[in-house]
């Protein structure tokens, strides 16, 4: 489709922004990313990424505006946030001036632009504790922390900019995003890392001393959490059915991303072990304050309304493609 389309990424030099990145450039789009480098990476960008880097930030207004006035955008994908859960208790002023206050600011940039399409980054935390599972779209959303509450905070202003504006949105719920690319043009690398599987595989490429299992009485099949891991290239291919949803004059809406299938901490770590063929130390440890014994999540609706079809469900080959990357990334 649409060669002609420019796509704003904020955040493109992130996980999950660069591998949207790089699925929009395989459909033909022209992308711009924006990206304060914070978390981002510049070397990401330079190296496999063959698009334009803006340095800079979205709280930016004046950025922004001579960004939408002197480019043909067409629509934005907005990756650009804080997502560490913790730290967000711990300093939640951080995290609702930028993702929220930054996320405001570009939709005003957006709407003194003329540009009304939106595809946004939620996540699974703005539902809070979960009543059913796996969970469905319609499920309550609660958020038990800053992270959670400043995406839902996003969706509601998304709800009334439509209304109001006739902003265009499709917000994408994710569960555990996860993997790599898997021609390992770009993956996972946190600083600080506090996520699972690249924690699992920093210890297996001897990085780290031991892996900690945090908490082990949990209500599940083995004692320890269960969460849903979606493939980053899977999340990233919807995101570029949601945008040609709404460039096709689709209506706003809110898909949850996930697998539907959910795995233990105690199995992650035993396929690590399988893939990698190597063996660490596990430690058992205190549950993280704030985590829900399981979180699984249904994706039918995009399924069967983006027609979204993840081709790479398989958790082993999730751990392959995270390997591959993290061996490249630290050797
Ligand atoms: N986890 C763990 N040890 C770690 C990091 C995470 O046992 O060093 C558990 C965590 O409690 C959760 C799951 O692994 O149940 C996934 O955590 P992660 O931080 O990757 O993602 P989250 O589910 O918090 O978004």
């Amino acid at each position: 489709m649409s060669s002609n389309s420019t796509i704003l990424v904020t955040g493109g030099a992130g996980y999950i922004g660069s591998h949207a990145v790089l699925s929009l450039q395989e459909k033909g789009y022209d992308v711009v990313i924006l990206d304060n480098l914070v978390y981002g990476h510049r070397d990401i960008v330079e190296n496999h990424l063959n698009v334009e880097l803006v340095v800079g930030d979205t709280c930016d207004a004046a950025l922004l505006e001579e960004l939408f006035r002197s480019r043909e955008i067409t629509a934005v994908m907005h990756f650009a946030a804080y997502a560490y859960v913790g730290e967000s208790v711990a300093n939640p002023a951080k995290y609702y001036h930028n993702n929220v206050v930054g996320t405001l600011t570009l939709l005003e940039a957006m709407q003194r632009a003329g540009v009304d399409k939106f595809v946004f980054s939620s996540t699974c935390a703005t539902y809070g504790v979960p009543e059913t599972v796996p969970i469905p779209e319609t499920h309550p959303q609660n958020p038990i922390n800053p992270y959670g509450g400043s995406k839902l905070m996003v969706e509601r202003i998304l709800k009334d900019f439509d209304t109001a504006y006739g902003l265009k949105s499709v917000t994408f719920r994710y569960f555990n995003a996860a993997g790599a690319d898997p021609y390992q043009r770009t993956g996972e690398d946190h600083h600080p890392e506090t996520h699972l599987i690249p924690l699992i595989l920093l210890t297996a490429l001897g990085k780290r001393d031991a892996i900690k299992i945090f908490g082990t009485n949990y209500p599940t099949r083995d004692g320890t959490c269960i969460r849903d891991y979606i493939h980053v290239t899977d999340l990233a291919q919807a995101h570029v059915l949601g945008l040609e949803y709404l460039l096709n004059g689709g209506n706003s809406e809110v898909f949850n991303l996930g697998n539907g299938n959910g795995f233990t901490v105690r199995e992650m770590i035993a396929t690590a072990k399988e893939v990698t063929q190597t063996d660490f130390a596990v430690e058992e440890t205190e549950p993280r304050p704030g985590d829900p014994a399981m979180l699984v999540g249904s994706s039918d609706r995009a399924r069967n309304i983006l027609n979204w079809q993840p081709q790479y469900a398989d958790l082993n080959q999730i751990f392959r493609h995270a390997w591959q990357w993290h061996q490249l990334r630290h050797q």
